[in-house]
């Protein structure tokens, strides 16, 4: 095998780039599962905790580690914040890392992402209402 030392590197970039934005999509997704079969506004409000209403400052939404740090408690209640949360999160960006590794940079990237997301939420929408 032949070494070319910008392999890696480029490697290196997609998968950082694929954990980054998976870990962003995967809490869009997130809110999406939530709010679409309740028919809620993806727009509008905020995101807040379903449970006391608090709105959600950019500490709380961190994706997994805000959940972590709070030991899966929301931050203003103490209400538990579901484990499939971050399971939906880790599910997408697992999903996410392996598109930008196998397609890289290109425009089907773009699609891969889309189907990515539509996938997870439609997944996890079918999933709760058994
Ligand atoms: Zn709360």
């Amino acid at each position: 095998m032949v070494f070319d030392p910008s392999f890696g590197d480029i490697l290196a970039v997609r998968i950082v780039l694929g954990l980054v934005i998976g870990l962003v999509l995967g809490s869009f997704t997130t809110m999406l599962s939530y709010r679409i079969p309740r028919r809620l506004s993806i727009v509008t409000p905020p995101s807040h905790c379903p449970h006391c209403r608090a709105q959600l400052t950019v500490r709380d939404l961190v994706p997994v580690f805000s959940w972590l740090s709070g030991k899966g408690k929301c931050r203003y209640c103490g209400h538990a914040i579901g484990a499939r949360y971050i399971a939906i999160e880790l599910l997408t960006t697992l999903a996410v890392t392996a598109a930008f590794v196998g397609i890289g940079l290109t425009p089907a990237l773009i699609a891969a992402l889309l189907g990515i997301i539509a996938l997870v939420t439609m997944i996890t929408i079918n999933l709760e209402r058994r």
